[in-house]
């Protein structure tokens, strides 16, 4: 069955001329700057399931200590600088990200788990496609992802070398147990905050031109698209992990920082608007909020835990009505 506009996919789902797919519900922030909210609203999406905590914070903070305990060499190897110890946190980081954004890939795009229940494009990855890298869209995106886990690692190399040489603001959980765990709540919002106005900056037009424009191939995203950036892109968005020069942290807050710097776009990326396993309603806000930037370029440069789109008027929350205003301010003289 179909008409002029919308053509109705094997799912039952409502696609537009364009293959588009939306849920019905809009994108939105979380409920802690949504207004009115109640202290009962706030529980609810912290310690809900699916909620703040769970899955992903959770996911991401259990990969953190599991890596930390088992996978990060001893603290005394890593006060001189040396090959040996910074190929070991470099191979655990690919490890970790070839797992991680690899299941989502493999379970999605290979083999097809969902079908194209709840995707927003229609279609797959590109292949046969001479903006891509090897002419292939996934091989373009694990590559560039890669180079991401380099930056990333070096990163986290120099600020381990602070941490034994104890040339770092530290802050351990047994002497300051309530600032170890507020810390640890507060990165998202952290992260949120850093990637909104990194994200604004690499839109300047000589940076988007020169860097930002290699995310951007990607309209339709997957997993792999997430940390497809230019390496200066990388050094940009990675730079969040600095905030630890400054303020007070353990190694672990350190570690949470680049871990979900490098694992989050997997998600946010993964074009699904929601996954087989569940997943926090705030999240998947946040998926369709930015594969609305990736559609429209000019809307949402932020995520949904800090509303900066909201207060700067970038904010498109996936409705015909927001598609009809910022529209007509794209053919506004
Ligand atoms: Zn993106
Ligand atoms: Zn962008």
């Amino acid at each position: 069955m179909s008409n002029d506009d919308t053509n109705i996919d094997e799912h039952g789902q409502k696609r537009d001329r364009r293959g588009e797919w939306r849920p019905e519900r809009p994108v939105g922030f979380m409920p802690l700057f949504d207004w009115p909210t109640t202290p009962k609203i706030v529980a609810k999406w912290f310690f809900g399931v699916p909620g703040f905590l769970v899955p992903w914070y959770g996911v991401y903070l259990l990969i953190t200590v599991i890596a930390y305990l088992f996978f990060t060499p001893e603290m005394a190897r890593m006060q001189v600088l040396s090959a040996g110890w910074a190929l070991e946190i470099l191979l655990r980081n690919v490890v970790m990200v070839g797992l991680f954004t690899g299941a989502l890939h493999l379970w999605l795009y290979r083999l097809r788990g969902q079908g194209r229940k709840r995707k927003y494009n229609a279609n797959w990855m590109a292949t046969n496609d001479k903006r891509f890298l090897f002419r292939d869209q996934v091989y373009d995106n694990v590559f560039w992802s890669m180079v991401g886990v380099l930056v990333w690692s070096l990163f986290e190399v120099g600020l381990w070398w602070g941490y034994a040489n104890n040339a770092l603001p530290f802050s351990g959980l047994a002497a300051n147990p309530v600032w170890f765990v507020l810390w640890m709540l507060l990165m998202p919002f952290w992260r949120n905050f850093h990637f909104y106005w990194i994200h604004r900056l690499i839109h300047w037009p000589p940076l988007y031109r020169t860097v930002h424009y290699l995310h951007h191939k990607n309209v339709n995203v997957g997993p792999w698209s997430g940390m497809a950036m230019h390496p200066v892109e990388h050094v940009i968005y990675f730079s969040c992990m600095l905030i630890h020069l400054i303020v007070p942290s353990h190694p672990l807050h350190m570690m949470f920082n680049g871990v979900t710097t490098a694992l989050g776009p997997a998600v946010s990326h993964s074009g699904f608007d929601e996954l087989v396993f569940g997943d926090a309603a705030a999240i998947r806000k946040e998926k369709l909020m930015h594969y609305l930037h990736h559609r429209y370029h000019t809307v949402n440069f932020g995520e949904s835990a800090v509303p900066l789109d909201k207060w700067f008027g970038s904010f498109h929350d996936g409705t015909p009505e927001a598609d009809a205003r910022f529209r007509a301010a794209r053919t506004r003289p």
